[in-house]
C-alpha cells in the first residue's frame, strides 16, 4: 500500500534500544507502505567502509558503542534526505538519538514543510536485549535479519528472501559493547520519549512479542498517523 494521498511525505520515527527490532520493523513498513528506511548506524557503516572523512571521524565511536558526534550524524542525514527517492516518505531508524538531533530534525522538516507523523516508542526489557544482539545477522545479500534463537532461515545457510548464502555478523553486536550501547540509549536517547509526548507524536508499543504481531500494530499505528 502506498502512501500516496498525504500531501507532504510521511515522516515515522522508531525509537527503542539496540536489540528492539526497530531495523526488522523498519524494513517490513518500507514494503508495506513503500517508504525509505533510514538507518543512520547504516549510513554510518558505509562511510567506514568507504573510509570517508566522516566514516574516519566516526569509527573510534562506534567500535566502542558510544553516540557519534551530532555534526557527522546530522549532516550525513540531511544529505540522505535531500535525496529524491526520500519523496516517498521516511522512517527513520536510529535517528534522532539526541535531544540535539532531535531538534536539528525539526528545523529541517520545517525547510520543507514536513512534519513527523509519529515517533513510535518500541518497549522492551533491558535483560533481553543482550540475548537478541548477540545472535543477530543478516543476509549480505539482501540484508534480511535473521537470529541464532528467535528467526533462523527456513533453509539453513540460505536466505528466505533472496536465496543468498553469504551471511553477515555487525563487530558491535557483542556482549561488551551492547552494555555501552544500552547506556547510550538510556542516558541520551530515552530523554526524547519525553520530547515527542510533549509534541503529542509520541505512540508506544510493547516490542517484546512475536516479530509478525508487533509488525501487525505498528502498520495500525503508522496507518493512524499518516490517514
Ligand atoms: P545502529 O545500527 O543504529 O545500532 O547504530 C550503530 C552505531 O552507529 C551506534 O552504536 C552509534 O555508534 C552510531 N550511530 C547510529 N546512529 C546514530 C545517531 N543517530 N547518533 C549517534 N550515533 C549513531
Amino acid at each position: 500500500m502506498d502512501i500516496a494521498v498525504q500531501t507532504t511525505p510521511a515522516v515515522l520515527i522508531l525509537l527503542g534500544p539496540p536489540g528492539a527490532g526497530k531495523g526488522t520493523q523498519a524494513r517490513m513498513l518500507e514494503e508495506k507502505f513503500g517508504l525509505v528506511q533510514l538507518s543512520t548506524g547504516d549510513l554510518l557503516r558505509d562511510a567506514v567502509a568507504r573510509q570517508t572523512d566522516a566514516g574516519m571521524r566516526a569509527k573510534a565511536a562506534m567500535d566502542s558503542g558510544g553516540l557519534v558526534s551530532d555534526d557527522i550524524v546530522i549532516a550525513i542525514l540531511r544529505d540522505r534526505l535531500a535525496q529524491d527517492d526520500c519523496a516517498k516518505g521516511v522512517i527513520l531508524d536510529g535517528f534522532p538519538r539526541t535531544t540535539v538531533q532531535a531538534e536539528a530534525l525539526d528545523t529541517l522538516l520545517g525547510e520543507t514543510g514536513q512534519r513527523i507523523n509519529a515517533a513510535i516508542s518500541l518497549e522492551v526489557d533491558d535483560a533481553a536485549m543482550v540475548e537478541r544482539v548477540s545472535g543477530r545477522y543478516t543476509c549480505g545479500g539482501c540484508g534480511e535479519g535473521y537470529h541464532d534463537s528467535f528467526k533462523q532461515p527456513k533453509t539453513a545457510g540460505v536466505c528466505d528472501k533472496c536465496g543468498g548464502s553469504d551471511f553477515k555478523r555487525r563487530a558491535d553486536d557483542n556482549a561488551e559493547t551492547v552494555g555501552a550501547r544500552l547506556e547510550a540509549y538510556h542516558a541520551q536517547t530515552a530523554p526524547l520519549i519525553t520530547y515527542y509526548d510533549a509534541k503529542s507524536a509520541l505512540q508506544r508499543i510493547d516490542a517484546m512479542g512475536d516479530i509478525s504481531a508487533i509488525a501487525k500494530g505498528l502498520a495500525a499505528i503508522v496507518e493512524g498517523a499518516t490517514a
